[in-house]
């Protein structure tokens, strides 16, 4: 291809209006426009190139997963899978298509666990794709109210168009949403702390120790060794019920996790009011060790089992220690209640967590009960046979601005829009210029021809801002063609 017949408009300008270093480079490189007023990327020749050929090596991904390309034309793989699911089983589960510059997909699991199975899978061969590894490509899970999400993100700016605050872990390189299903990990659970047997339950005057930093210096106890009690409430008048969640000191609460858990639809933090209907406690005081009958005890699934922690007396200035799970208290709710937040633990190495931005280059969607898409076909017990129907989308503008931001000076090979830049020195250099485009369209590979009248230096600079994997001078009359592989 020769860069005179494409409409390729670069320029090192900074793009007004645009704050996503992304999408800063797709309009410099000359991949895309951007419309500020609608908010609308628009991809030209050398964006569609290259969305092409990403999509193109996802695709490949996918269909060795087990995933098979269709294109339905607006019907959707559903009219496909009705037809072949049955019969073909196994090898017809998932199906993708291109649809608007996105890989959208549908795939049918037999019970959850299954399509979950499947599509971590998806998840796990991105990650691991070295060219998605290279940018820090993070697989992130959370629960939503009816369905279960797998995101593939990678690390961004805050800037980025599809960025989505989160946390991650300098140590071990966890990363996570603030909603994420929190791994069950040893690192994790204050169960087994060393030196730590089972004590006796004791009261402990603690005055003023209404929050965990002052309980932690007057009783000299690290946070994790202290339990949060804090109250919620759902419903009013009559079906005002509170609910007292139990997390370990150091660690945050997430109101969906607990709102979930309480099969509630909506949750606030109980008002004085709330609590002096129900407990005897004082907010700062509070401990699940004889709070009353009246409050649901909700305990985050860490402190099962956990024992020697300093818990709220319900009284004002007290602290009991010694308190064991089990022996002195437990909860008839079970769940996980943790919301991820800066200098929270890491859930696999306990190191502080930081604060993160995620570009999310894609999810799957598995719904938590029988689907309404699912294949009605009954089998003789009169059951679904595949009633687990998940949906996911692989969106092709972040999956560009992704390697655009990430990708350094250069574009990863076989993402680029071109394999080569063939850059001729001087008018009498486009014979062998030429030769060389020829030379290397037969070898396989996508070159382009810069067979515009101007110097190379501008040429060079345009490469380099394309971000094209290799750089061809021809210089015919000193010693003939030179790669530049550090364009
Ligand atoms: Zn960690």
């Amino acid at each position: 291809m020769k860069l005179s017949q494409l409409l390729i408009p670069l320029s090192d300008k900074q793009p007004g209006k645009i704050r996503d270093a992304g999408l800063i480079r797709l309009v410099q490189g000359g991949f895309a426009v951007y419309n500020a007023k609608s908010d609308e990327i628009l991809l030209l020749p050398f964006g569609t190139l290259a969305l092409r050929r990403s999509l193109g090596k996802l695709l490949a991904l996918f269909a060795k997963t087990g995933v098979q390309p269709t294109a339905c034309f607006g019907a959707g793989p559903f009219s496909i899978a009705d037809r072949f699911v049955r019969v073909f089983g196994e090898v017809a589960r998932a199906f993708l298509e291109e649809r608007e510059g996105n890989l959208v997909f549908t795939g049918y699991g037999e019970t959850f666990a299954e399509a979950q199975t499947f599509v971590r899978a998806l998840g796990e061969a991105v990650r691991e794709e070295p060219v998605f590894a290279d940018l820090g490509c993070r697989v992130l899970e959370e629960r939503r109210d009816d369905a279960w999400r797998l995101s593939i993100a990678v690390p961004a700016q805050k800037e980025a168009r599809e960025s989505a605050p989160g946390i991650c872990c300098s140590a071990c390189g966890w990363g996570g949403l603030p909603e994420s299903i929190a791994p069950e990990e040893e690192a994790f659970s204050a169960k087994s702390a060393p030196g730590h047997g089972e004590l006796p339950l004791k009261e402990a005057h603690t005055p003023g120790a209404n929050t965990i930093a002052e309980l932690c210096r007057q009783l000299d106890v690290p946070p994790s060794r202290t339990l949060k009690t804090m109250c919620y409430s759902t419903g009013m008048g009559e079906n005002l019920r509170v609910a007292a969640a139990l997390v370990r000191g150091d660690m945050a609460i997430s109101l969906e996790k607990l709102r979930r858990a309480l099969n509630a639809s909506e949750i606030r933090r109980s008002t004085p009011e709330d609590l002096a209907r129900c407990i005897t406690g004082v907010a700062g005081y509070l401990g699940p060790i004889g709070l009353g009958e009246a409050v649901t005890l909700v305990a985050d699934s860490r402190v099962v089992g956990a024992c020697d922690l300093v818990v709220g007396a319900n009284k004002p200035d007290f602290h009991l220690t010694g308190a064991c799970w089990g022996r002195d208290f437990s909860a008839p709710f079970v769940a996980d209640l943790v919301r991820f937040e800066k200098d929270s633990p890491c859930p696999l190495c306990g190191e502080p967590l930081s604060e993160a931005n995620w570009r999310v280059l894609g999810h799957f969607d598995v719904p938590v009960s029988p689907s309404e898409t699912a294949l009605t076909c009954r089998d003789q017990a009169g059951t679904h046979s595949f009633p687990f129907a998940w949906t996911g989308c692989v969106f092709g503008i972040s999956l560009l601005s992704a390697l655009a931001e990430q990708g350094g000076e250069k574009w990863p090979e076989g993402y680029a829009p071109f394999d080569a830049w063939i850059v001729p020195v001087l008018p009498e250099d486009h014979e062998t210029a030429e030769r060389l485009l020829q030379e290397l369209s037969q070898q396989g590979l996508a070159p382009l021809l810069d067979d515009r009248e101007c110097d190379a230096e501008k040429k060079m600079a345009d490469a380099r801002l394309a971000g094209v994997p290799a750089l061809y001078l021809v210089d015919t009359t000193t010693s003939g063609k030179h790669l530049l592989t550090d364009a």
